[in-house]
């Protein structure tokens, strides 16, 4: 699309918004002018205020021209009706001044909103709210002047009637602001989806306020409290929107009832039936919309006590997860060092101190079973000398090959075989007898042997080789477990003796 093309689209729809604009302003004093109470169609609200205020919150101020349009055609209309002709010069002042006043109010109105406004949602919090009320009861003063002087001016209001006629514009002014400002602008928010209504109650309410308005405006009945529980129901159930929907209701049964002759705001002066009619509808207002305002409030504060409760929820699950993280990896760090503590670090088979402490256990255990407990104790022959032939680095690997050697003999998982110090080597064999002892070292040391390790300084073998020291003890109370690591290495001594490379049993 060119930018001709898109220009053209932007002017033929500004005016067609100002034309409309101008239709609905005529319409809007038409109607004022209807529903006026007082003899002389003087209005007790003045419709198109309302409709002038929202207009520019809403759409700034390309809806000026639609508003002064309005405003002039409203006004020359009005003027052409009147039976004495007035001169061409007061026929522009009076267009010139209620067109101006017309469009400085909303924009002033909407000027200091806009601008000391702390909150964007000015009807959900009692500040703005009340910088509303100050905005919409101030801006019409200006309009009630301008207007006001030209029409004395022009001498179609003598001077001495200036003052009720200024004070009647100002309060039609500034009421159709607090009464039908709001709904309109609201009505935009309500779009936006605040909540979900239950229509039976909305019916229900409605239904109500007709009830109470009939009985009230028709009869006469001063039943108008009633209408304050069910403003306070529909605010609080309804939301904002349909608490001022229920304003602008009212508000329009109240000025019909009125305008009819009925209701118990028309007293014998029309001037007191005025101001009664425009101070029940103020205050309703007032009412409705601070009621609102606190009733938000609340919610907005409710949401965030819940935010805040939900965010802190989240904390707390976060850091107990953390927790338990640390506290598994803890667990895990702890394990490992029991195993390192418990572990031969050259060997990587279980050290002395797990030896010391699993002998201990196994004493107690089988002492309260009274099953044999043995023990074999394994010392490698002529190590020094397989040091000082081959070196520290290749004993020290020949040690790390007999730990495994011993460790793959035993099978049964009570069973234990431990570095005991040096080039020594103890295993437990828990519930085993002598008999089982003997085959048991006999079987590790031929696996020693087998591993055919050289050994050529070795004057029994040309191989690796060991000596083992063989006992079996039912364990009592009244022995300790040394007894049994004595009794082996008393037996591995023999065994060193009676030339090495053999199991000795201990017998006293
Ligand atoms: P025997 O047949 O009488 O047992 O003679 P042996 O030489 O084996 O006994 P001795 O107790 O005299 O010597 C033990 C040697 O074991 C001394 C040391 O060189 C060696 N040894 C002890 N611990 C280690 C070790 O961790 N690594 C190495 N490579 N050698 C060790
Ligand atoms: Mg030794
Ligand atoms: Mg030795």
């Amino acid at each position: 699309m060119s930018r001709h093309w898109l220009l053209r689209k932007e002017v033929f729809r500004f005016l067609i918004l100002n034309l409309l604009i101008v239709i609905a302003y005529a319409i809007g004093v038409n109607l004022s002018h209807k529903f006026s109470t007082l003899p002389g169609a003087v209005a007790s609200v003045w419709f198109p205020s309302g409709m002038t205020l929202a207009l520019v919150y809403l759409l700034g101020n390309r809806v000026l021209l639609g508003i002064a349009g309005g405003s002039i055609l409203a006004v020359s209309l009005e003027l052409l009706q009147i039976d004495a002709p007035i001169s061409i010069f007061y026929f522009l002042l009076i267009n010139v001044a209620c067109a101006l006043g017309n469009c400085l109010q909303p924009l002033i109105a909407n000027y200091l909103i806009k601008n000391f406004a702390k909150h964007k949602n000015i009807f959900s919090h009692v500040d703005t709210v009340l910088l509303y009320v100050v905005a919409a009861i101030f801006s019409p003063v200006v309009s009630a002047t301008v207007g006001m002087t030209s029409l004395c001016l022009a001498g179609l209001v003598p001077w001495h009637n200036y003052g009720i006629s200024w004070l009647t514009w100002w309060i039609a002014s500034a009421i159709a602001h607090l009464i039908f400002t709001p709904t309109i602008l609201l009505y935009e928010k309500s779009q936006k989806g605040e909540r979900r209504l239950n229509l039976w109650e909305v019916g229900l309410v409605l239904l109500s306020i007709l009830l109470v308005s009939w009985v009230g405006f028709g009869y006469s009945y001063r039943v108008e409290y009633l209408l304050l529980p069910l403003l306070i129901w529909t605010v609080s159930r309804c939301g904002k929107f349909f608490a001022s929907l229920l304003v602008s209701i009212v508000s329009l049964i109240a000025i019909f009832a009125s305008v009819q002759g009925y209701g118990f705001y028309n007293k014998a002066s029309p001037n007191e039936s005025l101001l009664l009619l425009q101070s029940f509808m103020a205050v309703f207002a007032l009412t409705s919309l601070i009621l609102s305002a606190v009733i938000d409030e609340r919610t907005e504060a409710q949401l965030l006590l819940m935010q805040s409760i939900e965010s802190l929820e989240s904390q707390v699950i976060e850091r107990t997860t953390k927790l338990q993280q640390s506290e598994t990896s803890l667990k895990q760090a702890n394990l490992e060092l029991e195993k390192l503590v418990n572990l031969d670090s050259l060997t990587q088979i279980a050290n002395r101190r797990c030896f010391d402490d699993r002998i201990r256990f196994e004493w107690e255990r089988l002492s309260r079973e009274q099953q044999p407990l043995s023990l074999l104790l394994f010392d490698i022959d002529y190590f020094k000398r397989y040091n000082d032939c081959y070196g520290h680095q290749v004993g020290d690997n020949c040690l790390k090959a007999i730990a495994q050697a011993l460790e793959q003999t035993l099978y049964r998982p009570a069973d234990l075989v431990a570095r005991y110090g040096g080039e020594e080597f103890v295993a437990i064999l828990p519930n085993t007898d002598l008999d089982g002892a003997i085959i048991v070292a006999e079987e590790i040391r031929s696996a020693i042997v087998n591993l055919k390790i050289p050994h050529q300084n070795s004057d029994i073998s040309d191989m690796v080789t060991v000596s083992v020291g063989i006992t079996t003890l039912i364990p009592s109370p009244k022995q300790k477990s040394s007894t049994l690591i004595q009794e082996a290495d008393i037996a591995l001594y023999r065994a060193k003796q009676q030339g090495r490379n053999r199991s000795v049993i201990f017998n006293e």
